[in-house]
């Protein structure tokens, strides 16, 4: 793939409306001729998210399709979709992941974009997970995402390529990326906090790591007032 090609390739992004899927939309933008970005209304507990993203891709100039995914809000396990249970706790069922996990997301989220993608020509998808932030999240890891690829290509006999451009980066890096693909602007859009609150709470664990990134980095955050 040529570096800043824009060659008429097209690629799909996992867009959430968070700094990090927002700072994967630029990056395929430098990368592809062709960008779409897919959403997905799973139950989550904040209707923000889906707004944001409607935006950003609006305002980056990619499409835009959001997907209902209703079957996890049966589940009731977990923080991101039960509002009664304390996000900074512990997985009922793993304590050694957050309350945040949410059994099987990306492993869903990846199935349902590559069938999207499969319809619409496209071959290369793009997901902004991170091993060296993840929260414990085991479907944020380089190895699963590897093995997602694999099934992929061999249940949909396409050649699906699954691309992680924030893979290693710690919230820091991921700041100096957005900076350098000059994707800062588009982040006052961007939502992350888990208590839905804009600008974020300032409190709960998405709002600390994405306040670690931009601190760490000696960079203000746009997306929050007063800065
Ligand atoms: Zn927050």
């Amino acid at each position: 793939m040529k570096k800043n090609g824009n060659d008429g390739t097209k690629a799909l992004v996992l867009l959430s409306g968070g700094q990090d899927s927002t700072t994967c939309l630029f990056w395929a933008k430098k990368k592809f001729g062709h960008v779409e970005t897919l959403s997905f209304d799973y139950g989550q507990r904040h209707r923000i998210e889906l707004k944001s993203a409607k935006k950003i891709a609006r305002l980056a100039g990619a499409g835009n399709t959001a997907i209902k995914i209703k079957e996890f809000e049966a589940l009731k396990h977990n923080a991101l979709l039960d509002k009664k249970i304390n996000l900074k706790g512990r997985d009922s069922v793993n304590k050694k992941l957050p309350a945040s996990f949410v059994p099987g997301r990306n492993i869903l989220f990846l199935t349902v974009a590559a069938a999207f993608a499969y319809t619409r020509g496209i071959k290369d998808i793009v997901i902004g997970v991170s091993q060296v932030d993840y929260s414990g999240y085991p479907d944020c890891r380089a190895e699963f995402i590897r093995a997602m690829e694999k099934t992929l290509n061999l249940g949909m006999e396409c050649p699906v390529k699954i691309h992680t451009p924030l893979i290693k980066l710690d919230k820091k890096q991921t700041v100096q990326l957005a900076i350098k693909l000059g994707a800062m602007e588009m982040m006052a859009f961007t939502h992350t906090c888990y208590e839905g609150k804009k600008p974020g709470c300032g409190r709960c664990p998405a709002c600390v790591l994405r306040k670690k990134g931009f601190d760490e980095a000696g960079v203000k955050d746009p997306a929050v007032e007063g800065n």
